[in-house]
């Protein structure tokens, strides 16, 4: 069902009006992790502003050290739609268990996020294919492109065919950046399926002072969109603050991006 080869038109996700895979490219943009209504507010008015679609930001957080913040849970996810309703934005955030499928239901997440370490969970995606709510779908740092694509195809598999895929960097031998973002991966994808395809350039590289750049080369390189982190304050930000741009460098990055191409919300 992701195969380019049996649906040769590309899909289109449609988020609240939003197109993703449509003419012009998807900015969701917020924290990593959400923390205070303050923060959390303050960043989705400073990334509407810019003309980011979507809010992005991290209530149930994987962290590879379980004494590491775990994010806030559901009331990460209270603050995160309030401040999203405040300024009229859909909302992305990851899902790490099927058991907390009702309360992203019932809180009406708009987008669910399946994470790099979650790409072969295949029992959630089992349950994601059930629901009728898109799928963002990010690449495992040690997945190839077919292995991803089979697990697009888990959740198609099960009914729900808005799936949307985020390649997010892949382990290497280099050390200089956090993942290696593999930007051939978004021919790869255009080639072999119909879905969309967005970059997070964040957590590709691990570093603020690369997110820019990589960003620009990911759009250039045909992606529908950009995930992005935005944090008012990096250094202190309670998860992946070095890799975290501030809302004015992100609204520099915006005006430069639509020189690419035209941008959902920043006309
Ligand atoms: C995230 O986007 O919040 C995240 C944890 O990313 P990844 O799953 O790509 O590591
Ligand atoms: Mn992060």
């Amino acid at each position: 069902r992701a195969s380019r080869a049996f649906h040769p038109a590309d899909t289109v996700v449609d988020v609240k009006g939003i197109k993703i895979g449509g003419k012009k490219l998807v900015v969701m943009a917020g924290p990593c992790s959400i923390e205070t209504p303050e923060q959390i507010g303050g960043i989705a008015k400073a990334v509407k502003a810019s003309g980011a679609a979507i809010l992005r930001g991290g209530a149930f957080k994987p962290r590879t050290s379980p004494y590491s913040f775990q994010g806030l849970g559901e009331k990460g996810l209270d603050l995160l739609i309030s401040a999203a309703h405040k300024e009229n934005m859909p909302v992305v955030t990851e899902l790490m268990s099927a058991d907390k499928i009702g309360m992203f239901l019932e809180k009406g997440v708009d987008i669910i996020q399946i994470g790099a370490r979650n790409m072969q969970n295949f029992d959630l995606l089992k349950a994601v294919g059930r629901l009728n709510v898109p799928v963002l779908l990010k690449r495992g740092m040690s997945a190839t492109i077919e292995e991803w694509l089979m697990s697009a195809e888990y959740i198609m598999s099960e009914g729900n065919h808005n799936v949307i895929l985020c390649e997010r960097g892949i382990r290497t031998f280099e050390k200089a950046t956090r993942n290696t973002l593999d930007l051939s991966a978004v021919e790869v994808v255009k080639e072999r399926s119909h879905l969309p395809i967005i970059v997070d350039p964040s957590h590709a590289t691990g570093h603020r002072e690369m997110v820019p750049a990589m960003a620009m080369a990911a759009i250039a390189a045909g992606a529908d969109g950009i995930m992005c982190e935005v944090h008012n304050d990096p250094e202190h930000a309670w998860c992946d603050g070095a890799e975290s741009i501030t809302p004015e460098t992100f609204d520099d990055l915006m005006g430069r991006l639509k020189q690419l191409a035209p941008i959902v919300g920043r006309e």
